[in-house]
């Protein structure tokens, strides 16, 4: 895909710079080309999945051909050993890694299965941990990785990410067990991000995590319109409040409470409504 000539990060920067001088209208219409293409393959890989199948290879997700590596191994199909980690890896990027663990975490629930705060990070280029069912996985790439550490191999001092791994919440694939060189395409695009990151956002047709969830203008239509899950297990997001009155004023328990439509009962503490401008009113009694 690059020239030999010109080494990946160099042409991160290039792509940065491309980036930056393009007109708003045209990178708006490349985003939407793109989102457009992403949520086809999204649909199509969902689509696949809740067939058994695989929407790369297309060929069962249980199925393991040991010389034709896919992302579905990562769903560890019988015959698949921790080493073969290495094979999915060269044949697919971080990025196409990183894409195919989320879309397979959000089959079994919308983003709450994603792990990927920055807040709860450790300020890494990338880091983020997906479950589903009895599998658990994460990608974790430190800047030491991205440019390159340690002495102990060739591959340490390249740029790499780590991979973890964990069946029933048993480790199966460590962090220390591979440095897995980064693909070309991923150090354009994390270059390119580094570079200029107004430019470049990192979006996941049907792959959305927390930190989706997290984004302001939807926490605040969660907070308003969002239901209550009849199971905390079920919900996306948790609320915890802490309510302080203003100087002079006094919060009353009732101000707490509304009617619960089932049971008639006041006994529904008032959660999703606290940002509301009618409850501070209601709640400082102007
Ligand atoms: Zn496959
Ligand atoms: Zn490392």
């Amino acid at each position: 895909m690059l020239p030999l000539s010109i080494d990946p990060k160099s042409h991160g920067q290039h792509y940065a710079n491309y980036l930056k001088t393009l007109p708003k209208s045209v990178a708006a219409e490349n985003n939407r080309r793109a989102r457009e293409r992403a949520e086809k393959e999204a649909a199509a890989f969902t689509a696949a999945f809740q067939e058994g199948k695989c929407s790369i290879c297309k060929s069962d997700l249980t199925s393991y051909v040991a010389d034709q590596p896919c992302l579905h191994w990562l769903l560890k199909p019988r015959g698949f050993e921790k080493t073969d980690l290495r094979k999915v890896a060269d044949r697919f990027s971080m990025a196409q890694i990183e894409l195919y663990i989320r879309r397979v975490a959000n089959q079994e629930a919308f983003a709450k299965n994603i792990n990927d705060l920055a807040d709860e990070g450790t300020g890494k280029l990338v880091e983020l941990t997906a479950n589903y069912k009895n599998l658990e996985w994460a990608i974790s790439c430190g800047k030491g990785d991205y440019d390159g550490h340690g002495s102990n191999s060739e591959e340490s001092k390249r740029p790499h990410y780590h991979f973890q791994m964990r069946i029933d919440k048993k480790p199966y694939i460590d962090y220390a067990d591979f440095h897995i060189p980064l693909h070309d395409s991923d150090i354009v695009t994390m270059e390119a991000e580094r570079l200029a990151p107004a430019y470049v956002t990192r979006r996941f047709a049907g792959g959305e995590g927390m930190s989706e969830v997290f984004k302001e203008e939807i926490i605040e239509r969660l907070a308003l319109e969002g239901k209550r899950a009849e199971n905390e297990a079920d919900g996306i997001v948790k609320f915890d409040h802490l309510v302080i009155a203003d100087k002079g004023t006094q919060l009353a328990w009732f101000h707490f409470q509304r009617r619960n439509p089932r049971s008639g009962h006041e006994d529904y503490p008032l959660s999703p409504s606290l940002s509301h401008p009618a409850l501070n009113k209601l709640i400082l009694g102007k």
